[in-house]
């Protein structure tokens, strides 16, 4: 057992405290290594290559080329536990599973359910697992608690993006587009040479963070920049990264300039920020700033894009952009997360059967 919010450097009782139906055992979690995938550091290098090279081969798949599905996963049953807002990432699981033949099912312990009844978020969660799915993808607000789930659910868990903790499967995603991008194959040092600005809001976000992690791990070199309020020294500091004095620095020479949206929903309501409109002028990526990257220099975004704040319309838009990629390879890589969660192989999902 280990606490599950040392790795993400923030207090997650700050984030969202925990319902009383999950109470004080929640900061805990178990380790199952092997097929949960809860933050990046469940990967070691490499898991993470073969991870990448087996979303990689499954790219024709994902991308609705050639064949249309596969039954590799036929029989599979996951549950879709999204405690918060997604478009992307709960729609990219959904139809990875089904393109490798598994059923979703989804669940929320809202008005709509038992909870309606006084059943406890712990009980309901026990009577799912008590149906067998194989693996459960869970989004929520708060930090660690993927991790925690690990202790409750025989269910595999993929975590789909945890508070302002982890959301591993998208740092995967970010990693396939830029190995993509540039050539490069998925080995340790695949992104030896390379140089990756993260900028905006990493401080009250979690794709920062896996990203931080996944691709200083596979060689690129880092460098942050956003107001201080929003890409702190201490988180530069914390992860052993550049912080840019403005945004400029951090676009200069760099191969990928990575957008990130201000957190709203998560801002502490003390917080001041400047204007849209002044917040673009200083931290947005413009057209004109898109020369300072290096040559083949490519934009990414996790989405959901705020336009005319950290990302101009024409750079959203425009040639350099892989943002709509990144949404194409994010199926791929879920593909390959939930076939490892199963226990499928990515060699299995392409060979089966064509449907
Ligand atoms: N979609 C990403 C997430 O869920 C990024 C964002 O919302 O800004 O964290």
């Amino acid at each position: 057992m280990r606490a599950a919010v040392g790795t993400s450097g923030v207090d997650f009782q700050s984030v969202q405290s925990a319902p009383s139906a999950v109470g004080a055992s929640f900061a805990v979690g178990v380790r199952r290594p092997g097929r949960d995938l809860c933050e990046i550091g469940d990967l070691d290098l490499d898991a993470t290559c073969e991870l990448l090279a087996a979303a990689r081969a499954l790219v024709p798949l994902a991308a609705g080329d050639g064949p249309r599905g596969r039954v590799a996963l036929r029989g599979a049953l996951i549950l879709s536990l999204f405690n918060e807002p997604s478009t992307r990432t709960r729609l990219s699981f959904e139809v990875a599973a089904r393109r490798l033949g598994a059923q979703v099912v989804d669940f929320q312990h809202d008005g709509a359910s038992s909870a309606a009844k006084g059943e406890t978020e712990l009980d309901a969660l026990h009577n799912l697992d008590a149906m067998g799915f194989d693996a459960a993808v869970v989004r929520d607000g708060r930090d660690g608690y993927p991790l925690w789930l690990c202790s409750q659910l025989r269910a595999r868990v993929v975590n789909a993006g945890d508070g302002v903790h982890e959301h591993p499967t998208q740092a995967l995603l970010d990693a396939l587009t830029i190995l993509e991008a540039f050539g490069r194959e998925p080995v340790p040092g695949a992104l030896d040479g390379l140089r990756v600005a993260i900028c905006g809001d990493l401080r009250h976000g979690r794709v920062g963070r896996s990203n931080l992690r996944l691709l200083r791990t596979l060689g690129a070199e880092l460098v942050i920049a956003g107001p201080g309020s929003l890409a702190p020294a201490e988180l530069a500091r914390e992860f052993g990264v550049g912080l840019a004095p403005d945004l400029d620095a951090a676009l200069t020479g760099a191969h990928v300039a990575m957008m990130l949206r201000i957190q709203r929903e998560r801002l502490p309501a003390d917080l001041r920020l400047p204007d849209d409109a002044s917040y673009h002028a200083a931290w947005g990526l413009t057209q004109a700033r898109l020369g300072r990257l290096a040559p083949g220099g490519v934009v990414l975004h996790p989405g959901p894009m705020n336009r005319g704040v950290e990302i101009a319309d024409e750079v959203a838009d425009g040639p350099r952009s892989r943002i709509l990629r990144q949404v194409t390879l994010g199926v791929a890589v879920r593909m390959a997360v939930l076939a490892r969660a199963c226990g499928v192989s990515a060699e299995t999902c392409l060979k089966e059967q064509v449907v």
